[in-house]
């Protein structure tokens, strides 16, 4: 069993779409990146390349290169995954705390949820979603950006 553990955060601005766990949710701000920019999607990425030992996102998948350009961060998702493969290890299972004043994302949870469970392959129980607030405090109080934390437990495919 290995364990990897991501963090990622975004700013919040306007005339940007939200984009968390690969689920678009209405809200009169988007968080800001090279990608889309899901903050979510990007922590459980970091926290499963931590887990096979493969570095972090930002090396596999560079802000300068014009190939990640507003992607859909369920395709760099897809490709970590393709990674885990080689690597022999199976997602066993996935927690993560999405921290953000504003909107409420409780509706929304399970399609995201559903979205990671399906782009790792494995049962829709091994995923587990969480929002918080910040109770107003620092830039995420302000609703200046969003954070996250994930963290996913691998299991190393058994050897012949
Ligand atoms: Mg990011």
């Amino acid at each position: 069993m290995k364990v990897g553990c991501g963090y990622d955060s975004h700013r919040l601005v306007e005339g940007r779409r939200l984009v968390l766990g690969g689920v678009e949710i209405p809200f009169e701000k988007g968080l800001l990146g090279h990608s889309d920019a899901d903050a979510l999607l990007h922590a459980v990425c970091d926290a499963l390349l931590g887990a096979i030992g493969e570095g972090d996102i930002g090396t596999h998948f560079p802000d300068t290169d014009p190939a990640y350009r507003d992607i859909a961060s369920l395709r760099l998702l897809e490709a970590v995954a393709g990674k885990t493969k080689e690597a022999g290890c199976l997602v066993h299972h996935v927690d993560a705390t999405i921290i953000l004043e504003r909107p409420k994302l409780a509706p929304f949870l399970p399609q995201m949820a559903v979205n990671i469970a399906r782009t790792l392959e494995i049962p829709g129980n091994g995923v587990n979603l969480k929002a918080k607030t910040n109770e107003g405090m620092g830039f995420i109080g302000r609703g200046e950006g969003i954070a996250v934390m994930a963290v996913i437990t691998v299991t190393e495919r058994e050897r012949p």
